[in-house]
């Protein structure tokens, strides 16, 4: 007999702490842990936590006595090796804990914690004689005490085997656990109505019709006909139909159709649905590509032979969508799954719509927007792996962490999208970046589609890093909207202004109404004005907990910090001087609207922006009205920059284009060229030649002939120089470190003194420190540390050396209480 050795486990923690702890395995529990199980342990304050079994081994851990596990959550990992082994990999390079990767990679119903309640389900059986004696007890306790949560049980029956006790109960449907108790894991069911014992052959059939006339029940009698329309007559087809679309179909009520279950002439089940799933056959359309696109797509797989990673740049409207779900449909045939990543507000109904034309309930959609028992259901499908199901994933950054065991082709839509970035809490992975290490774990292929790639993936491109594959012709043969640019400084000295809108695009914009087309504007800047200042001192009111002015918005009449949230009433007159004569300076969306209201007042005007998407269901309501043509003018932020197709659109305003382009960062012109590209791809997307028109006080500006030309090269190039010159990414890779405080020179000498330390090391690549542009936010004072590092085989281990460095510095006495954050790859 073999004697095995104690086992111990390490566990990721859902802590900022760096690494895993250590625990040991009950011997009874041998041969029943695996890694990627959850687990429960508890630490050494006590507390409970949940946590997943990163690595089993036989080594006890140095300088501490490994505490037992407590107990066993999952019969089967929920975490796969290949994903474990990519949480340390984007821990390693992020410079993250890899207990901060777990909490971004599990959605939150996965994320069991001693405070999760249990309660008892509705109408479950708790006198089951199948009950063993534990689960009995446990069960009595909740019958008298209603919902507790998991450590107030643990107090009062022990913990062992208590979660095994849980699990049993909660499949067998007599508990359910939730964080809240609202939102709890319910599958979903449907009714489904065939034709029962009573009808089931066609003499039947004629019999049960003659019984319903001789009854007069006429409105059963329809209904009949109408489910015969849905299954066809031949006689032992078995066809389904599902009740609600029936009584609908039928115009019938829910009694009609018992009525008949009653004779019967129907048969009711009822059954389990996806509630992510559209109750629709899986219909296919054959689309055929055109020659261009038939072109690229033979070009991407050419150069799939070559490299994993491949660049489409295809300009907008050249149909990109199409040469991915033709690509898609390879990868399928493969057996394989795909994995569609999306900036977060381009998942619009209507992208989903159509990929679901053509993959039918394989598509599977992944969004944060989601509540909590959708995202484990839909993790739970790709963890069970079945072909044919949820094959095809689209989401949001987070889907990355799907539990896929076949990956085999990964698409990032808008590959430029900053929104890939995620920039709090801690991990700061860029999405894009991080699936071409994930699928190169799988040997997947890629594809990054953009009609403005970032530099660093077009630099990429260019080295021959990535493959690359152009396509420069819009679909149906659709002409590029013409680009005016136009001076705002003449249109004050003429005045002819009114109010933001120049001559030119009022002009435009009424043309476009007279024909019925629609308009888009946008203005990077939401609320009413952005300054409401005195016009006798200057001052400016600002918020009490972050170093920024306070936004007016009119709705509410409020002033608002876009940072924290903070909000006032609008001063009546100047804090410092006194002043009644304060004025607005400056405009965002909820002024234009204000302003088209009386320019063009029978327009019906609608805003796109965080404002008014707040709830779950605005944002793709807007986006069907102005679709259906229920809005004239759509006035937006961001928002109207992406992933929108509208084939009415005409003509796009860019109602101050300075304000992106004078942004203090380095991105700016890259993210001024991008923003503007995209925005104009929404005029005449169809046989209409659309126009845009650009307001500027600075129309001399480099980049204007070059947005008007759609001249991406033109613009890599030069900004490309300036990256060199000033060493910049792609040349350079950066890294950032903030120091916050709620005392100004505590953050200020952490920072310095971080700065120090590491300066003795690496010399010159240390800059700063520096405030950041906002200095304080939420009452905490901020200073950042920018670090240059030239590209090499050592800067994995330098990052790692310098985060090591920073933490020391700070541990001293003096700074306890300075948080320090790590940025890789800020953006
Ligand atoms: P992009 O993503 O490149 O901006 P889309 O994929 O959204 O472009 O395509 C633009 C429009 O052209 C969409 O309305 C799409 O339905 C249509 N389209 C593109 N290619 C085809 C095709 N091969 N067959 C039919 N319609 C197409
Ligand atoms: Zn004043
Ligand atoms: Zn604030």
């Amino acid at each position: 007999m073999v004697v095995r050795e104690t086992l111990f486990a390490d566990v990721i923690l859902p802590l900022g702490i760096s690494g895993t702890l250590t625990y040991r395995v009950p011997a009874a529990w041998n041969d029943m842990v695996v890694t990627g199980q959850r687990v429960v342990v508890r630490l050494r304050d006590r507390k409970l936590f949940t946590g997943i079994v990163a690595r089993l081994h036989n080594e006890a851990p140095t300088g501490y006595e490994a505490k037992y596990i407590e107990d066993l959550l999952d019969e089967h990992p929920v975490v796969l090796p290949v994903h474990l082994q990519f949480w340390e990999w984007m821990a390693s390079y992020y410079c993250a804990g890899i207990g901060e990767v777990m909490t971004a990679a599990l959605p939150p119903a996965l994320k069991l914690t001693s405070e999760t309640k249990v309660a008892i389900e509705e109408g479950a059986d708790l006198l089951d004689p199948e009950f063993g004696d534990r689960e009995r007890m446990l069960l009595e306790v909740l019958a008298s005490k209603g919902a507790m949560s998991i450590g107030d049980l643990q107090k009062m029956m022990g913990h062992a085997g208590l979660q095994r006790t849980l699990n049993a109960l909660v499949k067998k449907r007599v508990l359910y656990t939730a964080e809240t108790l609202r939102e709890r894991f319910k599958p979903k069911t449907a009714d489904f109505v065939t034709l029962g014992s009573g009808a089931n052959s066609q003499e039947k059939l004629q019999a049960a019709f003659e019984e319903l006339e001789k009854r007069r029940a006429i409105k059963q009698s329809e209904l009949l006909m109408v489910f015969l329309q849905f299954t066809g007559w031949d006689e032992g087809r078995r066809g389904e139909v599902e009740r609600l679309r029936l009584q609908k179909a039928g115009k019938a009520s829910a009694d009609v159709v018992n009525g008949l279950a009653e004779k019967g002439i129907f048969n009711v089940t009822t059954r389990e649905v996806g509630r992510l799933i559209p109750q629709q056959m899986p219909g296919r359309q054959g689309r055929t590509l055109s020659p261009a696109q038939q072109q690229s797509r033979a070009a991407i797989g050419e150069a799939w032979k070559q490299k994993d990673v491949v660049l489409l740049h295809g300009i907008t409207s050249s149909g990109k969508t199409e040469i991915y779900a033709s690509l898609i449909d390879d990868v399928l045939a493969e057996g394989k799954q795909v994995l569609f990543l999306l900036p977060e507000i381009a998942l619009t109904a209507h992208l989903i719509e159509r990929l679901r034309k053509y993959f039918g309930t394989r598509v599977g959609v992944y969004h944060s927007a989601f509540g909590d028992n959708e995202r484990v259901e839909v993790w739970r499908h790709v963890l069970s792996g079945q072909p044919g199901e949820f094959d095809v994933i689209v989401g949001a950054r987070s889907a990355l962490f799907l539990p896929f065991s076949r990956l085999g082709l990964v698409i990032v839509d808008e590959e430029h999208d900053a929104s890939y970035k995620q920039r709090d809490p801690a991990p700061r992975y860029q999405a894009r970046d991080a699936a071409i290490v994930l699928a190169r774990r799988f040997g997947a292929r890629v594809l990054l589609g953009s009609a403005t790639p970032s530099l660093e993936s077009y630099c990429n491109a260019e080295t021959g890093k990535y493959g690359m594959v152009k396509l420069q012709e819009r679909f149906g043969g659709a002409s590029l909207p013409e680009i005016v640019v136009t001076d705002i400084r003449a249109g004050i000295r003429e005045k002819s202004m009114k109010a933001h809108f120049g001559d030119v695009l009022v002009s435009e914009m009424r043309a476009a109404l007279e024909r019925n087309e629609q308009i888009i504007l946008f203005q990077n800047r939401r609320g009413y004005s952005p300054l409401w200042q005195c016009y006798d001192c200057g001052t400016v009111p600002q918020c009490i907990r972050c170093d920024v002015s306070l936004t007016y918005h009119k709705t509410g009449h409020v002033l608002t910090c876009h940072y924290c949230g903070y909000s006032a009433d609008p001063p009546v007159a100047c804090s410092t001087c006194g002043s009644t004569n304060l004025r607005m300076l400056g405009f965002g969306t909820e002024k234009i609207e204000e302003d088209i209201a009386s320019l063009f007042p029978e327009v019906r005007v609608q805003r796109f922006d965080l404002d008014t998407t707040r709830s779950k269901s605005a944002h793709q309501r807007i986006i069907s009205d102005f679709e259906d043509g229920r809005i004239d003018i759509l006035v937006g932020t961001q928002m109207v920059t992406k992933g929108l197709d509208f084939d009415n659109v005409s003509v796009v305003g860019i109602l101050n284009a300075d304000k992106l382009m004078n942004f203090p960062e380095f991105r700016a012109m890259e993210r001024s060229f991008q923003l503007m590209t995209q925005v104009a791809g929404r005029a005449g997307r169809r046989q209409r030649p659309g126009k845009v028109i650009i307001q500027t006080y600075t129309p001399g500006h480099w980049l204007f002939p070059l947005v008007k030309a759609n001249d991406y090269d033109g613009m890599y190039r030069v900004e490309m120089a300036e990256r060199k010159n000033h060493y910049y990414p792609p040349y350079a890779r950066l890294m950032e470190f903030s120091f916050r405080h709620a005392m100004e020179p505590l953050a200020e000498s952490a920072a310095s003194a971080a700065a120090g330390v590491l300066r003795q090391v690496y010399g010159a690549r240390i800059h700063g420190p520096v405030t950041p542009l906002v200095g304080r936010i939420r009452n905490q004072f901020i200073r950042t540390l920018l670090v240059k590092l030239e590209r090499s085989s050592e800067i994995q281990a330098m990052k790692e050396d310098m985060v090591r460095l920073v933490r020391q510095s700070i541990k001293m006495a003096d700074f306890s209480g300075v948080r320090m954050s790590v940025d890789v790859d800020p953006e």
